[in-house]
């Protein structure tokens, strides 16, 4: 059946400001890193999607090495770009990025201008696009030359490959350099990209002051902390979820006792807020405004939808403030 777009799909979704540039982001965007390999179901992929769509949210993002297997999610996208969102491409913000090992011999990893160059062209073949919007360093490179990869990622912008550029996992020093790097090539850096959670702190170190300071946006991804910042792993491990694919990313050594605790004494405040544990912990994260955005993962569309009333309560009193941070010790 045709994909008609839900007429209604701007009224509920909140959009911010990314740092002092000219673009909006919406509050949740949705990342593709994991559930739209070619492992996994294309039904469900596109389910997921324009549920998305459908909901206000026109961030998508990707990554050259996103599957499994590595560049297949791109491909994925590309199909549903094709066959849904056609009409939509001047509505949607689509990312990429390359920094992690994606083809063999040493051109196809880290930051060099011959890699990120080659790495894009392969990236928008796989999704059947002329440009990205954003396009990202995915990791610092600690041989390669800062300056190299500041200015592989200007002359893309050059190119017409990518209308703005950014940067993901630079700690506070490194990116406060690549930042004056790429403004003094005029092509000011729009976003970082950091793990950011209740879990997962370490931007609050100085980070988010330097991009409150600078003027750049700050989306950050695993959220969820990959689903343990939601109530599915209180009653053990369902077979479906992220812990029982054993993909490696979350491992269940993660799931230590401690852990669990925290989670059952996060879901209780979550509770009193009349919110989901996974809605608390997003909102959590959006209550900072120097955060553009929340990068998401979903693997039903029931996750995205449950996520997605996050929106419904961002403020936290001072005293739940107080106690979150108690259980997070
Ligand atoms: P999350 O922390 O949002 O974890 C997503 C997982 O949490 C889902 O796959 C699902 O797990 C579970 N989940 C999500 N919503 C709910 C819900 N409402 N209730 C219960 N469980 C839920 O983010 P990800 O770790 O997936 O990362 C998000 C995006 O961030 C990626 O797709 C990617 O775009 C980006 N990213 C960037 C990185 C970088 O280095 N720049 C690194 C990692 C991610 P389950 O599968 O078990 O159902």
């Amino acid at each position: 059946m045709t994909y008609l777009a839900n007429p209604a799909r701007y009224q509920h979704m909140q959009y911010r400001r990314c740092g002092r540039s000219g673009i909006k982001l919406p509050a949740v965007s949705l990342g593709l890193w994991q559930n739209f390999g070619d492992v996994d179901v294309l039904a469900n992929a596109r389910r997921i999607l324009t549920l998305a769509f459908d909901s206000g949210i026109t961030h998508f993002d990707l990554a050259n090495n996103y599957g499994p297997s590595p560049g297949s999610a791109e491909e994925t996208f590309g199909k549903v770009l094709k066959e849904e969102f056609r009409a939509h491409r001047d509505e949607l913000i689509i990312s990429s990025k390359a920094g992690y090992t994606m083809w063999e011999g040493p051109y196809g990893d880290w930051g060099s201008k011959k890699y990120l160059v080659s790495s894009l062209d392969q990236s928008l073949k796989r999704m059947g696009l002329d440009y990205v919007d954003i396009f990202y360093h995915h990791r610092p490179d600690p041989e390669t030359p800062l300056e190299e990869t500041m200015s592989a990622l200007d002359l893309i912008v050059r190119q017409g490959k990518a209308l703005y550029v950014g940067i993901s996992n630079y700690r506070p020093k490194e990116a406060a350099e690549a930042i004056r790097i790429l403004r003094e090539l005029g092509t000011p850096c729009l976003i970082h990209q950091p793990k950011y959670s209740m879990f997962e702190r370490w931007v609050e170190g100085g980070l988010l002051d330097l991009l409150g300071q600078e003027g750049v946006g700050c989306i950050p991804f695993s959220p969820l902390a990959q689903g343990m910042l939601t109530d599915k792993y209180l009653r053990g491990i369902p077979n479906d979820s992220r812990v029982a694919k054993k993909l490696g990313s979350l491992p269940e050594s993660q799931l230590t006792p401690e852990r669990i605790l925290q989670i059952q004494r996060l879901n209780d405040i979550a509770r009193t807020r009349n919110q989901s544990l996974a809605q608390m912990a997003l909102a959590w994260v959006l209550k900072d405004e120097r955060v553009t955005s929340v990068l998401i993962g979903a693997s039903k569309p029931e996750q995205l939808a449950d996520s997605l009333r996050c929106l419904e309560n961002t403020q936290f009193s001072p005293e739940e403030l107080v106690n979150i941070n108690q259980i997070l010790g």
